[in-house]
């Protein structure tokens, strides 16, 4: 669990761009941290300062790299300790432990080695055997981001999040399925396995990189594959998300600068003859809540949260905000695909910790506390079928429906999508035994 900490502070670090980590900083310090983090970091600037730049100083030699990688250990753990706010204290003295005992290098450079990788090369592909005729003309993944379940109208919610996707469910073109959890609650973790056929029993043969992807399969069976993010890609680092956009013929990433919520993903839609897959990476429900919909998309205010902690009122109306906002343009990207043989499935990487775990702490799910962890990890999981596809693929309609309380886990989404689709692997049975529709 710790290792995997180590990783993804990494692979924060290093995918993020500025503004992320701002909003990411803005998010979680508050002020008693800030103060604290200063004090802390201060001290060991100073002693860092002496040792370095005053030569008639006391530390020398073995001292002076101690204080040196005391220094750079304290950057570490302020930065993975900003994720973790709340328990600060009572994890500060093991993890400060664990980080000077490991500090992992090598674990950077896994990081940095794994930049480098071509998902195209790596992949290992088996071979198909077609099973039945299924395929839609249009298959599309709606892939959202920090969406909890528990904050879904659709299941329930308190609050009515989800109106647009309620007429869909009343009309019958929205399956609703409720006992699926993502995979992690880290976007890169999630990234690693839910597109390809990478699973828990895979962890000792096989490298995620090296997993069968999805949208290999796709184009495999004659689909052309379009990528659409409103999760832009300008880091220095070229993450784990941008690698299985690569796989597809076509890339787009909107500009965030000039269009700041997600409805800029609408204008990317795709309704030509051709068998075509599309992949709409969305914004959704990031942190900071407040920055997901703008001034008149409004609705949820403080007042309405009274029966609420005063803490949690202000974050918990920008959450709900976002989530009606994401409603809407969820709702309008599968009416986009209404008049197509059109399969659209959507769901998120992962949802959030809103106070679930601690009256004090909204934002990722915490690894090693489990309540956070499963708060974070149950999601929304719905499939739109268009009425063209209805009409011409009853059985699968059926099939769909009649899986809607099974427990699925997200790593099995790809096999899930190989067998509704009418495939199978040729050497195993794997397909059939780990899809959610059999
Ligand atoms: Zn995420």
């Amino acid at each position: 669990m710790r290792a995997h900490l180590n990783v993804v502070f990494w692979q924060t670090i290093l995918a993020t761009n500025f503004s992320e980590t701002k909003e990411f900083i803005q998010t979680y310090m508050n002020a008693s941290m800030f103060v604290g983090g200063f004090l802390f970091f201060g001290f060991f600037a100073v002693l860092y300062y002496l040792a370095e730049y005053k030569k008639n100083w006391v530390l020398k030699g073995r001292w002076l790299r101690v204080s040196r990688w005391a220094f750079i250990l304290l950057i570490a753990v302020s930065f993975a300790e900003t994720a973790r706010p709340t328990i600060m204290f009572n994890f500060c003295i093991p993890e400060l432990s664990y980080f000077a005992g490991r500090f992992s290098l090598e674990k950077l450079n896994a990081v940095l080695n794994e930049g480098k990788i071509d998902l195209k090369k790596s992949m290992l592909v088996p071979e198909l055997e077609k099973v039945g005729d299924s395929a839609p003309q249009k298959f599309v993944v709606v892939i959202g981001e920090s969406y909890s379940k528990s904050h879904c109208g659709l299941y329930g919610y308190e609050k009515e999040t989800t109106p647009k996707l309620r007429t869909l469910q009343n009309d019958s073109l929205l399956a609703v399925f409720n006992n699926v959890r993502s995979s992690d609650v880290h976007t890169t973790a999630v990234f690693k396995t839910f597109l390809n056929t990478y699973g828990e029993d895979d962890k000792d043969s096989l490298a995620w990189y090296e997993a069968f992807h999805l949208i290999k399969f796709l184009e495999m069976i004659g689909f052309r594959a379009n990528w659409v993010s409103a999760q832009m890609n300008n880091s220095f680092f070229e993450s784990v998300q941008d690698k299985n956009a690569q796989l597809c013929d076509s890339v787009v990433y909107v500009d965030a600068r000039e269009n700041p919520y997600d409805g800029s993903v609408l204008r990317y839609v795709f309704n030509g003859p051709e068998k075509e897959s599309v992949f709409y990476h969305l914004m959704g429900q990031h942190t900071a809540y407040e920055k997901r919909y703008s001034a008149d998309k409004r609705i949820f205010s403080e007042k309405d949260y009274a029966a609420y902690p005063e803490n949690q009122r202000s974050t918990l109306a920008h959450f709900d905000n976002a989530t009606l906002y994401n409603d809407s343009i969820v709702y309008e990207l599968m009416s986009s695909y209404k008049d197509d043989d059109a399969i659209v499935f959507y769901f998120p990487d992962h949802g959030q910790d809103l106070y679930d775990a601690d009256s004090a702490y909204a934002g990722h799910g915490r690894d090693g506390i489990p309540e956070s962890f499963a708060a974070a990890q149950y999601i929304p999981f719905v499939v739109y079928m268009s009425p063209v596809y209805k009409e011409k693929h009853p059985d699968e309609v059926t099939r769909i429906f009649a899986s809607v309380d099974k427990e699925f886990v997200t790593d099995d989404f790809a096999y899930s999508i190989i067998d509704l689709l009418g495939y199978k692997f040729a050497k195993n049975d794997k397909v059939s035994r780990r899809s959610l529709f059999n």
